[in-house]
């Protein structure tokens, strides 16, 4: 059996958990913390860093610094997963669905103006797959609108658009360190903001409302309940299991991009004979390898192909269920505009094995299969 996903880990992990255990230092912005939000902040050029719990818990962190109201509106894809909507239906604003890109999957930016209105506060693109949104235009329209950006980044770290790291882009970037992700730490993320002007009022969130961020630092001599917040902060150890991973971040990178060069490599022949359709990395994006997909023909055929390939050994996935034909996506958004692509692209999309560890010999083998069904 071929496995969908293997968590990412590296060796030392084991070493420097086991120093955080015997250091009794586990808390929240410990050394390891200090050291992740520290590589993030040089690798990206982002001002400041700051580890969280999740992606889900640094989205609802910038949704409380855009201090979004009940009634705002915020326009994000419907193919994302559930927390691009969350973060800010939790705090009453309405998710405003805007069709996709068939080619990227990502948000088409050419109807992101249409779905604009006075009550609208925030653009949320969601870099689908590591492979950047058109940042250029997005940010056109956040500036001339006045509208905030939110970079749902989740599957974007490494990557970058004309050679700017994604999640720098926007007022505020949100990666995850999920086990699903290409750098884990079980449960986690990291908020990334753009303007100075911003970090203050960020650290008094994470740390519950108190100004204890600046306590530590020494500029004040006692803490104190200074606005409203919450705690998103990761346990060290968490941060420990991630930096290992830090520390070859590159060595990960190229071993994924690999993987992903050999599926391309093997499956061009059955896209060129028109079977398959396979991801597109528009010109001036740099993917991170963060998934491999194909799509089938429709619904009927993916859901024929998921059931051979798993005959076969070999565990391939779809997701998203557009949001906007979702419960709760009906009850706390709604979708602006045509849906020419959301719901067609998302049931025709089919992920294959993805991880660090697998091994190229292992693509040919999953490419074989797929290649059976087509033959
Ligand atoms: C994984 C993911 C999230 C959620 O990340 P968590 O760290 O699990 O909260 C949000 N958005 C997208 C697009 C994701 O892929």
């Amino acid at each position: 059996m071929i496995n969908f996903n293997v968590p990412p880990y590296a060796e030392k992990a084991a070493d420097y958990i086991q120093e955080c255990v015997k250091n009794q230092k586990i808390c929240g912005d410990g050394p390891y913390t200090h050291k992740c939000s520290q590589w993030i902040e040089e690798r990206t050029g982002t001002t400041k860093c700051l580890l969280t719990t999740s992606c889900t818990h640094a989205t609802e962190l910038a949704a409380l610094l855009t201090e979004i109201q009940p009634g705002d509106e915020v326009i994000m894809p419907a193919y994302t997963f559930v927390s691009t909507a969350d973060a800010f239906a939790l705090r009453g604003a309405v998710p405003v669905f805007v069709d996709i890109r068939p080619d990227t999957m990502n948000l088409d930016e050419k109807r992101i103006e249409a779905a604009v209105t006075d009550r609208t506060r925030v653009i949320v693109p969601v870099h689908y797959a590591g492979v950047a949104c058109e940042m250029d235009t997005i940010m056109d329209i956040a500036r001339r609108h006045h509208l905030a950006v939110i970079e749902d980044a989740a599957q974007g770290i490494m990557a970058s658009y004309k050679g700017k790291a994604l999640g720098t882009f926007g007022n505020f970037g949100c990666f995850s360190f999920h086990e699903t992700k290409n750098y884990s730490m079980g449960e986690g993320g990291a908020l990334l903001i753009r303007d100075e002007k911003d970090v203050e009022e960020a650290e008094i969130i994470r740390e519950k409302g108190t100004n204890r961020s600046k306590y530590f630092r020494g500029q004040i001599d006692k803490y104190t309940w200074v606005n409203l917040g919450s705690s998103y902060l990761p346990s060290d150890m968490n941060a420990a299991y991630l930096y290992a991973q830090l520390e070859k971040a590159d060595e990960i990178n190229e071993a994924r991009l690999s993987l992903w060069n050999r599926y391309w490599e093997n499956l061009l022949p059955l896209a060129e004979a028109g079977k398959i359709e396979l991801p597109t990395v528009p010109e001036g994006c740099v993917h991170n390898a963060h998934m491999f997909y194909i799509k089938a023909a429709d619904l009927e055929q993916r859901t024929a192909f998921i059931a051979h390939m798993k005959q076969n050994g070999i565990l391939s996935v779809f997701h998203y269920i557009p949001l906007h034909t979702a419960p709760a996506g009906q009850k706390f958004g709604r979708f602006h505009g045509e849906d020419r692509y959301t719901t067609r692209e998302s049931e025709r999309l089919a992920r294959l094995p993805m991880y660090y560890g697998l091994t190229l010999e292992q693509v040919d083998e999953i490419c074989g299969v797929v290649r059976r069904f087509y033959s």
